[in-house]
């Protein structure tokens, strides 16, 4: 059954995806931090006539690191190339994609935690001194073959900031790490984006899918065209707060906008009656990576205080026992 609150790449809707990916600074919504100290490296940059450093984005799919990326090109008059970690196999992809890069250029690598060691050990000479270092024939005749890149700039993202290596993330001249996003922000989203895909949302509407949408842009979206569907087939000119909530609940999409990884680990966690469950526990249970539960599923839920982290492991917050409508053990005063 395909997840409405899925954070998926790749769908049918991506074509569409792309004409609501934010072209101005101004139309990419809060990040706010992240975007002042953008805009100084980037007038920076201009100022010297230089590209601009590289760059890490860390922080769960779908908040806009990409947007990011294209943005900043953007702004740069720069042309940029995409790729990711998984797509490189080889070090021979990774000296192709470089020796075609032009001065300037943009190379944005999502994923970049992906890459195997073999290959990050192409990218050290490439980021710090733009020279692709080529080694030709193998034991005592192997030569190495140094060729000069053009200067380029290198933007990382990656949803796994436990798994970068450090010798990688050192050659990176900033790291940011992204937030959720605020309902308010959400909401702001989703009106510019109905205005787009010209079926105008009214205010109660637009927050009725911001609150449910996992403070992440991506799903803001993809349950607003959703949502837009069911207006259409109603003959209806806006999205009123009533069709939202008619479609939002028949996709069966969560009031929380947890989706069902969520619920799954928060059951978990209720159904250990305020016992610490261990990260490789969890992980067995919901045959998921302790690295995935810890760096994707989890911080949206610790961000909004449905689980606490400690020394033993997770433990679920009344919060948590509120929502699956289970009563709180009474007897565990580290609930709260
Ligand atoms: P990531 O690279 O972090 O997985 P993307 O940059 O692909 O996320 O963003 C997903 C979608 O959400 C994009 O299509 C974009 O239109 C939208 N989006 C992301 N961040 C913002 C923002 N700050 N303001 C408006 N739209 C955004």
């Amino acid at each position: 059954m395909e997840r409405i609150v899925e954070v998926e790449k790749v769908s049918f809707d991506s074509v569409e995806d792309a004409s609501l990916r934010p072209s101005a600074w101004d139309d990419y919504i809060g990040q706010n931090k992240i975007k002042n100290n953008l805009r100084v490296f980037i007038d920076a940059a201009r100022k010297r006539g230089e590209p601009i450093d590289h760059l890490l984005f860390f922080g769960p799919p779908g908040l806009g690191k990409t947007t990011l990326a294209y943005l900043i090109a953007h702004e740069m008059g720069a042309n940029i190339k995409t790729t990711a970690g998984p797509m490189i196999e080889k070090s021979g992809d990774l000296a192709a994609i470089l020796t075609n890069l032009a001065e300037g250029d943009i190379l944005f690598i999502d994923e970049i935690h992906r890459l195997s060691h073999t290959i990050e050990e192409v990218l050290y000479p490439a980021m710090e001194d733009f020279r692709l270092d080529i080694i030709i024939g193998s034991g005592p005749a192997a030569q190495t073959v140094k060729i000069d890149l053009p200067r380029f700039t290198l933007i990382g993202a990656t949803t796994r900031a436990g798994m970068i290596s450090n010798p990688l993330r050192d050659r990176f001249g900033a790291h940011f790490r992204m937030d959720f996003y605020s309902p308010s922000d959400l909401a702001k989203i989703a009106t510019r984006a109905a205005i787009k895909l010209a079926k105008p949302i009214n205010e109660n509407a637009a927050h009725e899918i911001a609150r449910r949408s996992r403070g992440t842009p991506r799903i803001v979206l993809r349950l607003l065209r959703r949502v837009r569907d069911y207006a259409e087939v109603e003959g209806e000119e806006t999205i009123d707060h009533d069709r939202a909530k008619v479609a939002l609940d028949a996709l069966g999409v969560n009031e929380h906008g947890f989706d069902e990884l969520d619920i799954r680990l928060l059951t978990l966690l209720v159904e250990a009656r305020g016992k610490a469950l261990g990260l490789n526990t969890l992980g067995a249970a919901l045959s998921e990576d302790g690295g995935t539960i810890e760096e994707v599923i989890e911080p949206y839920l610790l961000a909004n205080g449905y689980l606490e982290r400690t020394a033993r492991g997770r433990i679920a917050t009344i919060k948590s026992y509120e929502v699956l409508k289970l009563a709180a053990p009474t007897d565990q005063p580290r609930l709260f």
